[in-house]
């Protein structure tokens, strides 16, 4: 048996994190308050954008900025077949009508096939950074721009990371998540950014309930709020997380070294422009490897690499999107086949000395070599 499992994901909570809960605790202020705001000051400098409001869920985030920009029933929202289910969920819960534009061979949407599916009712392109790879920004804000819609990035798997000098969440609306398992965390929490000043007013009057001011109801709203105690876990997080994003790239680097050139294995695209911030290590295991994908998984397993497969389907291949009135059936024949090529190794900053070397090991072994 292996010495230890190498998981998939981990998380580090230190006592910077423990110190600032601990203030919370002691403050008797554990609601949305002076930590949250700390949480979006610290968003507003790593996006380099005007405004950030914090949020209870990279979901509602999405939600919430759907439902702030407008979007009203049967305008369309084109997204990434290849996604979580949160991105096709927002959609629907702010009652859009979800289309599918194809990936590439980076698992991101491909530029012309977003710009194929606009139309009449096209109000929205939802791109999702993957992986922690930003999509096209630069061609998606040319259509965007030509045809006047709004953007909002799905940037859940990528904070920190950059197309040029901009970083993710600055091209449109950005939508970020703390969930337990993303590079940095809250346990639950979500963030979005902007430089559309009313646009933040909205998402701040909407998470409250609809309140300016205590009982000034302004409009329709919620309680999307986020708690100090929350940010203030995310908050001891930011500080490591330039360190725990150069140890990702690093822990990538070694991979690719390693595994390029192996017969039935692709590794991860990189774009010379773009920063990947390896949210995922994400291998593509092809027709010409000696096992199947699932066979190579489960391989790896035994020899106590954990791996993940994110994501087995494409999003809408559900019964339950595949009957949804809202959801269409757009074809997207790159999001189906690397639906069955994925497997992510893993890629965590807090891999320990040794783990990289097991992993290449082993992954050698299995796929023959
Ligand atoms: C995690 C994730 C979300 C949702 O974030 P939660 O904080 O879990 O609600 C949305 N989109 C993508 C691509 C994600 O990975």
């Amino acid at each position: 048996m292996p010495q230890h499992r190498i998981r998939v994901s981990e998380v580090r909570i230190g006592s910077d994190e423990e110190r600032l809960v601990l203030e919370v605790l002691r403050s008797g202020h554990l609601a949305q308050g002076p930590v949250v705001e700390r949480l979006e000051e610290h968003f507003r400098s790593l996006t380099g954008t005007s405004h950030a409001v914090a949020l209870n869920s990279g979901t509602t985030a999405l939600v919430a900025t759907l439902q702030s920009i407008g979007i009203e029933p049967g305008d369309e929202v084109v997204t990434s077949p290849f996604t979580f289910v949160a991105t096709l969920n927002a959609i629907l819960q702010a009652g859009a009508v979800a289309r599918f534009a194809d990936i590439g061979p980076d698992f991101n949407v491909l530029p012309d096939s977003v710009d194929a599916l606009i139309g009449p009712r096209t109000r929205a392109l939802l791109p999702v950074h993957l992986y922690g790879q930003p999509a096209d920004m630069t061609s998606i804000e040319e259509i965007a721009t030509r045809h006047g819609l709004t953007i909002v990035e799905d940037a859940a798997q990528a904070v920190g990371a950059r197309v040029g000098t901009r970083r993710v969440g600055s091209f449109g609306v950005g939508c970020f998540s703390l969930y337990a398992t993303k590079n940095i965390t809250s346990g639950e929490g979500g963030m979005v950014t902007t430089d559309d000043e009313s646009l933040a007013d909205r998402l701040r009057v909407l998470r409250n309930q609809g309140m300016r001011a205590r009982y000034e109801y302004v409009s329709v709203g919620h309680n999307y709020r986020l708690t100090d105690l929350q940010a203030a876990v995310a908050v001891g997080q930011v500080s490591h997380l330039e360190d725990w994003t150069r140890a990702r790239q690093r822990n990538a680097l070694a991979l690719t070294a390693a595994i390029e050139g192996t017969p039935g294995l692709l590794t991860p695209i990189t774009h010379a422009d773009r920063e990947h911030v390896y949210h995922q290590y994400t291998l593509r295991v092809t027709d010409e490897a000696l096992m199947t994908r699932d066979e190579a998984a489960h391989s790896l397993g035994e020899l106590g690499i954990e791996t993940g497969i994110y994501y087995p389907r494409a999003v809408f291949d559900y019964p339950t999107f595949r009957e949804h009135p809202r959801v269409a059936n757009d074809p997207c024949p790159n999001a189906h086949q690397a639906a069955g090529e994925v497997l992510s190794l893993p890629v965590h900053p807090h891999l320990e000395p040794g783990d990289l070397d097991l992993i290449i090991e082993s992954v050698l072994k299995t796929f023959g070599t």
